[in-house]
């Protein structure tokens, strides 16, 4: 039997502010591939005798992690372990979580991504000011100070919020601003709810796809070339494909 790799988030270092999913998987894990970013504190959390493996690009010794997830993850999970894979913050946000998902996939490594607090939301929140503000802010960034390859506006992606009853008003906009009508575009309905539900087209086809697959708010919108790749992870069963 082949073990099962989770991509935990570990939120921005409290342990307080770790997931209820991220806890209970923590503290009772066998294997525990952690990176720098994760906390003494939250590191505590994990029983006694679980493997530890340091994982990043500033773990001693490490030359062969050039952004991929590290060989000892896969094999243990080969070899018939459950590993615990804790990132700072959200896997998803700058945390090289796509790399992983892929090469998890590629292996035929069962995996589960349990989202954590994202750097941002940690610092807003503790110093209680707000990312968005009807007055002041109509939406937030979060951005590289790096980069890789060149500068090219189609690598960013979009999130919406409470963007489902104008959808079509808004895809439209973004084509006028100069965004491909190819590009793809998910709207996520209930996400992680039992009813959760989405649809995966592109920027000129989701407006009529999301309507006559009667989508329901809560809802998000996300556009941009990354969102494509959700369709290989989504449970196939909730896929509803672009033509
Ligand atoms: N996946 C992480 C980000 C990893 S990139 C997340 O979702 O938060 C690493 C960068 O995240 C750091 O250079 C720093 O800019 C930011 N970061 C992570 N934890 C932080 C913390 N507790 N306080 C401030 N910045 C933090």
């Amino acid at each position: 039997m082949i073990g099962k790799v989770f991509l935990v988030g570990a939120g921005p270092g409290d342990p307080k502010l770790l997931t209820v999913r991220a806890h209970e998987l923590v503290s009772r894990c066998d294997v525990l591939a952690h990176d720098e970013l994760v906390t003494d504190a939250i590191l505590a959390i994990a029983p006694r005798h679980a493997e530890r493996i340091r994982v990043g690009r500033r773990a001693r010794g490490v030359r062969h992690h050039d952004g991929r997830i590290h060989p000892l993850v896969i094999e243990r999970a080969l070899a018939g372990r459950d590993v615990v894979r804790l990132k700072g913050g959200d896997p998803m946000i700058f945390g090289r979580g796509g790399e992983e998902v892929e090469e998890l996939r590629a292996a035929g490594v069962p995996f589960e991504v349990v989202p954590g607090i994202t750097a941002a939301l940690g610092a807003a929140a503790s110093l209680a000011f707000p990312l968005t503000h009807r007055d002041i802010a109509d939406r937030v960034t979060i951005r590289t100070a790096h980069r890789k390859g060149g500068a090219a506006s189609s690598a960013e992606t979009l999130v919406f919020y409470m963007g489902l009853s104008s959808l079509s008003s808004l895809t439209a906009g973004l084509i006028a601003e100069g965004h491909a009508p190819s590009t793809p575009a998910l709207v996520v309905s209930n996400a992680t709810r039992k009813s959760q539900r989405h649809v995966l087209a592109t920027l000129s086809t989701i407006a009529r796809r999301a309507r006559s697959a009667r989508l329901e708010a809560p809802a998000i919108l996300f556009v941009g070339h990354a969102v494509a790749t959700a369709a290989a992870v989504a449970a196939p069963v909730r896929l509803l494909r672009t033509a």
